[in-house]
């Protein structure tokens, strides 16, 4: 089955009591027995429920995996791998990360003994340099967040199962239309599927797709155990989302490719962050491992100035300012002030994320709308 196909019918099956093409949505927390442990399959809902069944299998088949689960965020589905560790194991992770991810790495895990070590992993080498016996798994987020910064996959994967180690793609920029990491040699996918994959801005959830059987028992024990589990109608919703996942996808790119060619152009803008441009330092790994660019373009204003960046952000009228990504509709974010807020500004400045840097979702609106937006609100710095 090609993707396009998947998105829509990968493991799915009608709903056998009724025949209903899509999953009711089970509000249910139990499920009757007929005498002790006599049972279709489902017990307790925080255990299973099959609208999240439903989701679990339509994200294994659209990232190529045997297993998928579902989590009430993208965060709490990274805390359900880092719990496969224990006191005294090392992470080796991207420096560009996601603000949430380097908050509960250091604020939170950082407390129970495990080490976090941030890398630029672009570099070739920077990886390796880090691993010592204590090692135990790498975390990649690719393209990064908010500078677009691409890591090799393929490369990354041969690190780490020359040393044994875990490797974890945080594939929510990429989404499996554009790369699909376990093909690559990833040993878990991640993502929070409050972005792409639900699309419409009106989900929190986080997924987890691995090939591994005993990785998967594991998970499933800690996402039960934890408890930490999406509810029937947020499974529901993003089923519903992944099934325009490939249409939706197409049009960001084309969208993001024309905002950051137009504003590559414009006089008073100093750096465009987007890895379809030939001469992004990572171009030719992004052409390989991904099918297309993706709706994320970062800026920064000649000048570096907050004030002119706030301006901007200020007086753009369809694209809204907000947090998050990956929804239909056009968003700009200022990462230094707001997803980013949580990095110390030192840490923050060496990967590139200064004070006038802007950062766009590129929504699936009309296309010249969205560039004279930007026109309007640009003539004002
Ligand atoms: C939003 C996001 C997360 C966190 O997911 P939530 O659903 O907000 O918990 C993790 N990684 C990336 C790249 C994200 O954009």
């Amino acid at each position: 089955m090609k993707f396009n196909t998947k998105v829509i019918h990968g493991n799915q099956e009608h709903d056998p009591s009724t025949g209903a093409v899509m999953p009711p949505i089970y509000q249910t927390s139990t499920y009757a027995q007929s005498t002790p442990g006599a049972h279709k399959g489902y017990e307790y809902s925080r255990t299973g429920n099959p609208t999240r069944t439903a989701l679990e299998n339509a994200m294994a088949s659209i990232e190529n995996g045997n297993y998928g689960l579902g989590f009430a965020s993208g965060l709490s589905a990274i805390d359900a791998i880092i719990k496969l560790l224990k006191p005294g194991d090392e992470v080796i992770s991207t420096n560009d990360l996601y603000g949430g991810t380097f908050r509960l790495f250091t604020q939170v895990f950082r407390a129970y003994g495990i080490k976090f070590h941030f890398v630029g992993m672009d570099q070739e080498g920077e990886i390796e340099k880090k691993i010592n016996p204590n090692t135990k798994l790498i975390w990649l987020e690719t393209p990064t967040n908010p500078m677009l910064n691409i890591i090799d996959i393929k490369s990354c994967s041969e690190i780490s199962k020359k040393h044994n180690l875990l490797l974890v793609v945080d594939n929510t920029f990429a989404t499996p239309y554009l790369q699909r990491p376990l093909d690559l040699g990833a040993d878990i996918v991640m993502h929070s599927a409050t972005k792409y994959l639900g699309g419409h801005s009106d989900v929190v959830m986080g997924t987890l797709v691995v090939n591994d059987k005993e990785l998967a028992e594991k998970l499933y024990f800690l996402q039960n155990a934890s408890g930490a589990v999406c509810g029937p109608m947020d499974s529901f919703l993003v089923l519903r989302g992944i099934k325009t996942l490939h249409v939706r996808m197409q049009r960001h790119c084309e969208n993001g490719r024309a905002v950051a060619e137009y504003l590559r152009n414009h006089e008073k803008i100093g750096r465009v962050y987007w890895p379809g441009f030939k001469d992004h330092p990572n171009h030719e790994i992004a052409a390989s491992q991904m099918n297309d660019f993706g709706g994320m373009v970062s800026f920064s204003i000649k000048g570096d100035d907050q004030k002119d960046a706030i301006k901007v952000l200020e007086n753009l009228k369809i694209f809204t300012l907000a947090e998050s990504l990956g929804g239909v509709e056009s968003l700009s974010g200022h990462p230094a002030s707001m997803t980013h807020s949580s990095i110390p500004k030192e840490e923050r400045q060496k990967t590139g994320v200064i004070d006038s840097l802007i950062r766009l979702s590129v929504g699936i609106e009309d296309k010249e709308d969205l560039l004279s937006d930007l026109e309007q609100a640009l003539t004002l710095v």
